[in-house]
């Protein structure tokens, strides 16, 4: 749950009264549909909107699919300004860094790992198990590091 913020005086005390929230320290009062704006907009510190990010995150993915990786890199990119604990985004720079590095005949995942291990950290429990996108990724790259082929975009990411 992310903290209501006073827009008037940056207060952090804000209960509630009836209908209403009320700043303890200014006296300013917030209709529950302005109370959730304010906390939209907390939450989404570079200004995006909700739907902006899931749009952002169905460009990347669909950029990715199609072997678009710069495309896919800039959208998760934006993604993660917004939130940098967003494990959507850090799979799909993860899966971009790692494609950009094989397809150059560059076998050094470093980043393609430092990026999905901090997709693990930020995912929720239900994410992974042996089935999702995650794990599969790792599993991917892991096999191309070994082999040292890499032929196609992973199918396993979407
Ligand atoms: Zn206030």
């Amino acid at each position: 749950m992310k903290k209501l913020v006073c827009e008037l005086c940056g207060g952090v005390d804000l209960v509630k009264s009836g209908d209403l929230f009320v700043c303890q320290s200014c006296g300013a009062k917030y209709t529950e549909e302005a109370a959730r704006k304010i906390l939209d907009i907390n939450i989404n510190m570079s200004g995006y909107s909700k739907k902006q990010i899931d749009n952002f995150m169905e460009l990347a993915s669909r950029a990715l699919t199609s072997g678009n990786w710069n495309e896919a890199l800039r959208y998760s990119q934006n993604i993660l300004e917004n939130d940098t604990g967003d494990y959507r985004a850090w799979l799909i720079k993860g899966a971009v860094t790692g494609c950009l590095n094989a397809i150059n005949g560059n076998y050094n995942l470093s980043e393609c790992v430092s990026c999905l291990t901090t997709a693990i950290s930020c995912a929720p429990e239900d994410q992974l198990n042996r089935q999702s996108p995650i794990l599969k990724a790792c599993l991917f790259f892991t096999e191309i590091y070994l082999t040292g082929a890499f032929t196609s975009t992973p199918s396993v990411m979407t």
